[in-house]
């Protein structure tokens, strides 16, 4: 442990996708002395690494944050689970493991935003630079980065008879979602190695913990920035029941995530001066846009049974299937235990007109009636449709000054008509395919939502009841080049000396993909532009 008072060249908050990477690549020369802050504790619960374990983390309080959405009218009041890693690899330690970047328009988007070196051009260097690509090296790939990323083990029918039905619904063949172009059906590139999770951690700490310069202290709950003047200076944490310090002679890195980086910011008086003072909080700067612009995934779960065992469900009620499953992962980590959240998955456009697809649909070889709940007792699979473009946005705000207590989260999902219309006609869409051809020999009947829901009003009712998060909250400490920006193109806070923050929340607008690889992306980036800017 170290001590208090301590000074380091550089000290990172969260341990998550952005966080270890900063906190590899900021100790790699040895020049630095960096100290890592996380408030859960080291990753060694084996079903973190064993990849079927995903489910297990939905309600851990051990590895999860547990975070709830705070009702609101488009969601009929009710509150939505918000899971988030409070271990060492934050949220990659307990995500579905799925590896896909966003379409390259996301990038050059930010980049028109007047956000220099963020363009798809600027950015694929960093996610190669992550990469360890294990179908070898091309235009978009690389090899010989700390980031496993592997093929799906082995084909499925069911996989293959959803891409299969797809293309008979009209849909391309697409064999790399992060390639020449994201439209299509196709197979699942996975975050692991050899069967195991690849997560933050596994990738950018394990090869690092054991130098010098790096400090890493768990179950260490930063509370409050410290400030000389509009400087900062240090960071005050709890540890084991002490508050202690820090200080950096460099720079603070905050890598909270989407939810915990803007709460940090606001505990520490960096925020809307208004609420901060109705919380108790002294006001550093009046900063109007930290923890607003939350944007997320919307998604909702389609659930069809089928008319052959050969799904998870049926794995785990056979006790020799069972022990089967057991054995062939012990043995050649293969099979349903080295298995991702999603196996294949299509990316497709609601309105031709679109320039990029807006519904990602992803297939699942298991089903639940809720998600993290008893898998059915009859085989099952899911589609989880999830709207890529959402216009709504939400706000984080620190419910009080405690920094112990959950911030309030209001994604405000479906207020902005068209995201409700689009992800309706999605599920319209992704319905088809289950009853396509090659996937509907396998189906029996949709069983979620079933057959009263029908039209797309019906549909758009079923969804605000029953929708949920695709665990993707970005854009809370907003990059920009404006002045109500909470960080700039370089990911400096705006105004404020020796402090950025680098994770999921920087996003000014959320990619249309999944978020883990982004997140490490914008950590490799983060660390080039520290020591390029320190040096
Ligand atoms: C259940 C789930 C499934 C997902 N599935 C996928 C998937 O299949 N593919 C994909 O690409 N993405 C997926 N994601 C999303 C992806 O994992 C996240 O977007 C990404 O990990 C975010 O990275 P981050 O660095 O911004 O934050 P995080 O990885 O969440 O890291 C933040 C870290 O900071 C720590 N921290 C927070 N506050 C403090 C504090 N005050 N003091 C000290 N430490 C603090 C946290 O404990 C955490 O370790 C999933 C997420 C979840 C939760």
């Amino acid at each position: 442990m170290v001590e208090d008072k301590a000074r380091f060249d550089y000290i990172v908050v969260g341990a998550g996708s952005s966080g270890c990477v900063l906190a590899n690549r900021l100790s790699a020369s040895g020049q630095y002395k960096v100290l890592l802050l996380e408030a859960g504790g080291p990753d060694t619960n084996p079903w973190i690494h064993i990849p079927l374990g995903y489910g297990k983390h939905f309600t851990n309080k051990a590895v999860n944050w547990l975070y709830n959405t705070t009702p609101n009218p488009e969601w009929v009041n009710r509150p939505v689970k918000q899971p988030r890693g409070k271990v060492l690899g934050g949220s990659s330690s307990i995500n579905g493991m799925v590896y896909i970047r966003g379409h390259a328009e996301d990038y050059n988007h930010w980049r028109q935003l007047d956000n220099p070196g963020w363009s798809y051009e600027d950015v694929l260097p960093y996610f190669r630079k992550a990469q360890n690509q294990e179908r070898g090296e091309d235009e978009f790939h690389s090899v010989g980065g700390p980031l496993n990323v592997s093929d799906v083990y082995e084909p499925h029918p069911l996989a293959d008879a959803f891409i299969d039905a797809a293309e008979a619904a009209g849909h391309p063949r697409n064999n790399d979602f992060n390639g020449a172009d994201q439209t299509g059906f196709g197979y699942m590139q996975w975050t692991m190695r050899n069967g195991r999770r690849c997560s933050a951690a596994v990738a950018y700490l394990k090869p690092a913990r054991k130098r010098a310069n790096l400090f890493i202290e768990t179950r260490a709950h930063s509370t409050r920035l410290l400030f000389d003047g509009r400087r900062a200076t240090g960071i005050e944490y709890v540890q084991g029941g002490k508050t202690k310090t820090a200080h950096a002679d460099g720079e603070i890195l905050v890598s909270g995530g989407a939810y915990n980086s803007p709460q940090l910011l606001q505990l520490s008086g960096l925020g809307p001066a208004g609420h901060l003072r109705d919380i108790g909080v002294d006001v550093v700067a009046d900063m109007p846009d930290v923890g607003r612009n939350l944007q997320d995934h919307f998604n909702i779960r389609m659930v069809y049974r089928c008319n052959r065992p050969i799904t998870l469900n049926d794995a785990v009620r056979h006790p020799i299937r069972g022990a089967r499953e057991v054995a062939n992962f012990a043995l050649r980590r293969r099979g349903f235990f080295a298995m991702g959240a999603s196996v294949a998955a299509g990316f497709f456009k609601t309105d031709p007109a679109l320039a990029t697809p807006d519904i990602q649909v992803g297939i699942t070889l298991f089903s639940a009636e809720k998600i993290g709940e008893r898998l059915h007792p009859f085989p099952g699979i899911s589609f989880i449709v999830r709207l890529l473009r959402p216009e709504s946005q939400g706000t984080i705000m620190a419910r009080s000054a405690d920094p112990f207590e959950a911030p309030a989260i209001r994604p405000n999902f479906l207020h902005a008509p068209r995201d409700g219309e689009a992800i309706a006609r999605g599920c319209q869409m992704s319905r088809k395919i289950a009853t396509t051809g090659p996937l509907a020999e396998y189906v029996e009947a949709e069983h979620i939502p079933g057959d009263d829901v029908v039209s797309d009003a019906q549909m758009l009712e079923y969804l605000r009841h029953n929708g949920a998060t695709s665990f993707h909250p970005v854009g809370t400490c907003r990059m920009g080049p404006d002045d109500r920006a909470v960080v700039d193109p370089r990911l400096r806070v705006r105004g404020i000396e020796g402090l950025r923050v680098a994770d999921a929340s920087i996003m000014p607008r959320i990619v249309s993909g999944n978020t883990n690889a982004p997140a490490i992306m914008i950590g490799e980036k983060a660390s080039d532009m520290v020591l390029a800017d320190n040096n």
